[in-house]
């Protein structure tokens, strides 16, 4: 698909969604280098300093020529503020990016914490090994990836934490420290999910697995059948490396799963990664038209299903190494996309569904889907969100920018944060700040524990608009 620059310009103008909204400047990331921004654009932090880092010498002198607060920035996808405080310093992370040790034979991997996943597959794909658990995309940097405690689509793996061996931090004082589940044990699972809040991770150690071929499946079942056939069919099979399953507006009662299951068969596609750089026209054309059309969620079983249903064979690493480019928008002056997460016991995943469902239909929310997974227990980290085994609801929704439609948005997510509490299940930390104090810390209750840690190790300067927020 091609077009003329006008009808592209117009197309931009209208995708951002100006022709039905007010524009509302203030949403913008502005020129200002000390506006720090995220790829929402919303909640943008002024800091008073951005120090750029290279190695552990630059963190060390950052902090001790700044004498106040300060955050960690690596990719910026979270969404809240979560690598600013306001007239703090920022250390940008994403300079420090080499690799420190690879050993192949071992499936061991160890390096600075500012590379992004796809840097990372660079490297390791020619020896035939990949990421062992990330993001379903690969343009987040390691040391943000920790820091969140992020998880995938891969079955039994759960977060993160299970497949970092080591990390190494800059402590307040500049101190420099090992700390694994050997050494500094304390100071690992605090920093693990953590949001910067212990010390600057500099480098990170990662166990491997080995690189293959997966096959994608579909299916569809009855949401009240799902968790059955997750067990049986997902959970139970150790070939599968990879699950999700989508609800789509309006009833997101029709669970949509794809799986991929470790093949021999021959490639659909031959290539080993996903490209840098590539141009996601089309696939932003799509989200604008299934968003904005009327009736244009119905495209998605029309156009795309059809299309994602089809037999398709590649390499573990080439699913790995998508890029979040493809989601984004020609512009986010006036509408932006956004994400969500909740999480669940297995026991109330039903009736956590159905009243989400409630929620979602009776409220203008923008949904685009609802992607379900699932997590076993994460039980060693401090600030788990898996604190037994859970199913997650990821809610993807577009929003406009306008005040109003922020506010609109606090409500509904207040709402759904609290159908999550009286189900037993919390909510995800790198999203948008609309949890109220009371919410964060019935969620978080560990947060108590979390502060006390950070004040015997002196790291209560290291914070931002999350921690602040919630006095933690
Ligand atoms: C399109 C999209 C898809 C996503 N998909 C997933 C998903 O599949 N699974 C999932 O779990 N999450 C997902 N996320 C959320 C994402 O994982 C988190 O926002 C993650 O933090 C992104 O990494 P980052 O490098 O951008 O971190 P940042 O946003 O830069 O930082 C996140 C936090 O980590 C801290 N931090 C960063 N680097 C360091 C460091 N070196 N030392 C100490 N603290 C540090 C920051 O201060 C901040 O508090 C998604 C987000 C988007 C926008």
């Amino acid at each position: 698909m091609s077009f003329d620059p006008s009808r592209r310009k117009a197309l931009s103008l209208i995708a951002g969604g100006m022709v039905l909204a007010p524009l509302n400047t203030e949403a913008r990331c502005p020129a200002d280098p000390l506006s720090i921004c995220n790829v929402t654009h919303l909640h943008t932090v002024k800091v008073g300093g951005i120090a750029e880092i290279r190695g552990t010498d630059d963190v060390r002198q950052a902090l001790h020529k700044w004498r106040g607060q300060v955050s960690v920035g690596g990719g910026r996808f979270s969404m809240g503020g979560q690598t600013a405080i306001h007239s703090g310093l920022q250390l940008n992370m994403r300079p420090m990016n080499g690799l420190v040790k690879f050993d192949p034979l071992n499936r061991v991997v160890r390096v600075q914490a500012g590379m992004r996943w796809r840097d990372l597959q660079t490297i390791i794909d020619p020896a035939g090994l990949s990421i062992r658990t990330m993001q379903s995309y690969s343009s987040f940097t390691v040391g943000g990836s920790i820091s969140v405690n992020c998880h995938g689509r891969y079955v039994g793996h759960g977060p993160i934490s299970r497949s970092v061996r080591a990390l190494q931090l800059v402590l307040p004082d500049g101190e420099l420290v090992e700390a694994s589940r050997e050494i500094n044990a304390e100071i690992f699972h605090a920093a693990i999910g953590g949001y910067g809040g212990m010390g600057v991770v500099t480098e990170v150690e990662l166990n491997l697995d080995d690189n293959f071929r997966i096959e994608r499946s579909t299916n569809r079942v009855s949401i009240e059948d799902y968790p059955a056939w997750f067990r049986e069919r997902v959970q139970s099979n150790p070939k599968v490396l990879l699950h999700n399953a989508d609800l789509f507006p309006g009833k997101f009662d029709y669970p949509r799963c794809v799986t991929w299951t470790r093949t021999e068969k021959p490639l659909t596609v031959h290539e080993r990664l996903t490209p840098l750089g590539g141009r996601y026209t089309k696939e932003q054309l799509f989200l604008w038209a299934m968003t904005e059309v009327p009736g244009g969620s119905s495209l998605r079983e029309k156009v795309a299903m059809p299309i994602e249903d089809k037999p398709a064979v590649v390499w573990r690493n080439y699913e790995a190494s998508l890029d979040v480019a493809q989601l984004e928008p020609a512009n986010r002056d006036v509408a932006t996309y956004v994400l969500q997460e909740y999480f669940v016991p297995e026991r109330h995943f039903v009736s956590f569904a159905r009243r989400m469902s409630k929620i979602l239909q009776s409220t203008p929310t923008g949904t685009v889907n609802v992607s379900i997974r699932h997590s076993p227990a994460d039980l060693a980290v401090l600030m788990a969100w898996a604190q037994q085994d859970v199913f997650s609801f990821v809610v993807y929704y577009k929003q406009r920018v306008s005040i109003q439609a922020q506010q609109q948005v606090a409500q509904w997510t207040r709402a759904m944060i609290d159908l999550a509490l009286s189900h037993e299940g919390t909510y995800y930390l790198p999203y948008q700040l609309h949890a109220t104090q009371e919410q964060f810390q019935r969620a978080y209750p560990q947060a108590t524990m979390f502060k006390k840690l950070r004040q015997q190790v002196g790291a209560s300067r290291f914070t931002n608009t999350m921690w602040a927020q919630y006095q933690v």
